[in-house]
């Protein structure tokens, strides 16, 4: 070895963080998952980061999708890659179907930083996006919160949403009525009484809606909404599905994390698709976060982020995890 660790073969030793699934949740909260997105979004809407195209592939076993997504953050330095998919067979197995790694590089030198477990991550990450977009566009003085959907994601997303405005009340729909209670045990915890409701009423009563499903068409159409509602599409994620009325994004201010999954693969597909708006109409999230864009002006207006879920998020809660477990001393490290 030579004076600067370098090897006669040019390699110095590298020690990577490793952080486990099991370690996720003791180290990472909603609070400090909302902070990264938050900033993550600026940064992509002042230019210092950007996301790499999307991979997702049917791999053509266990009938698995299985993709990437990654980026990099020239400000927080992130760079790297969250690897993973849904492997529909695993519930019989125990496991969950949705399953992702991310792994940071360092951008110095492009040697392998970290390993995080990326599933309750994932779930931190969308729900803090879309809180994010409450607290910029979200009336103030919203009261009720209107959620559809109640599978794995809703629960997270309740809770951060909760984080932004006083909520007195949270009414709820979902496809599949026998999942309802998840949204009512949700509510309790946070110590507000839950109604489940009709789509219609459930429109008719939010200042703020969810949507978090998994759906291909609409489920909930235009005139269902009131003037002044905020809604955070946050179900789709992929070329087909759709959670709202395509009518409803020509009536709203839209915003989306990033402008291009937004007509490709998020809610602005269909309105894209049907030449009900363009890509001209939906303005990054960051741009408001920043105060280049204005977001809402008046509280009349219907508000609608696209949440499409990008690998920017994902760096960016997998840089605080890995932050978190060295300060608290339960990162484990090896040599690489
Ligand atoms: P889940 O499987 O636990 O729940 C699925 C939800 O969709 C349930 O509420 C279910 O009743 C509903 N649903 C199923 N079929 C439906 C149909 N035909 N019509 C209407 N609703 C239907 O899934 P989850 O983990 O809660 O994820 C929900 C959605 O969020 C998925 O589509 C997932 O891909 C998406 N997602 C998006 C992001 C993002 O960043 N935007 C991140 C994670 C998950």
């Amino acid at each position: 070895m030579n004076a600067e660790g370098t090897t006669m073969t040019g390699t110095a030793a590298n020690t990577v963080t490793i952080v486990p699934e099991s370690e996720i949740a003791g180290l990472m909260d909603a609070a400090s998952a909302f902070d990264a997105v938050e900033a993550t979004f600026a940064a992509m809407a002042s230019g210092d980061a950007y996301n790499f195209p999307v991979i997702r592939e049917a791999i053509g076993h266990e009938d698995a999708l299985y993709g990437f997504k990654s980026g990099f953050d020239r400000k927080a330095l992130a760079l790297g890659l969250k690897s993973g998919g849904y492997w529909p067979g695993n519930e019989a197995r125990g496991l969950t179907n949705h399953q992702s790694t991310v792994i940071l590089f360092d951008a110095d030198t492009g040697r392998v930083k970290a390993l995080v477990g990326g599933n309750l991550l994932t779930a931190l990450r969308t729900a803090a996006a879309s809180a994010v977009s409450i607290k910029h566009l979200a009336r103030p003085d919203s009261k009720v919160l209107g959620m559809i959907g109640a599978g794995h994601q809703s629960a997270f997303q309740m809770r951060a949403a909760c984080a932004q405005r006083d909520f007195e009340k949270v009414v709820g729909w979902n496809y599949h009525p026998e999942m309802l209670s998840r949204l009512e045990d949700t509510a309790k915890e946070l110590g507000l009484p839950f109604e489940a409701v009709s789509l219609e009423e459930l429109g008719a009563q939010a200042d703020v809606i969810i949507t978090i499903t998994s759906s291909h068409e609409a489920q909930l159409m235009a005139d269902w909404v009131r003037p002044g509602t905020h809604i955070a599409c946050m179900g789709t994620d992929t070329k087909g599905k759709q959670e709202v009325d395509a009518a409803l994004l020509a009536k709203a201010v839209v915003c989306t994390d990033e402008i291009a999954q937004s007509t490709t693969i998020g809610e602005a597909q269909h309105a894209v698709a049907q030449n009900l708006i363009t890509a001209a109409d939906i303005t990054e999230i960051g741009a408001v976060i920043n105060g280049s864009h204005a977001g809402r002006t008046s509280a009349d207006q219907i508000t609608l982020f696209d949440g499409t879920g990008v690998g920017l998020q994902d760096l960016a809660v997998a840089a605080k995890v890995v932050d978190l477990a060295r300060e608290k001393g339960v990162a484990q490290s090896v040599l690489f």
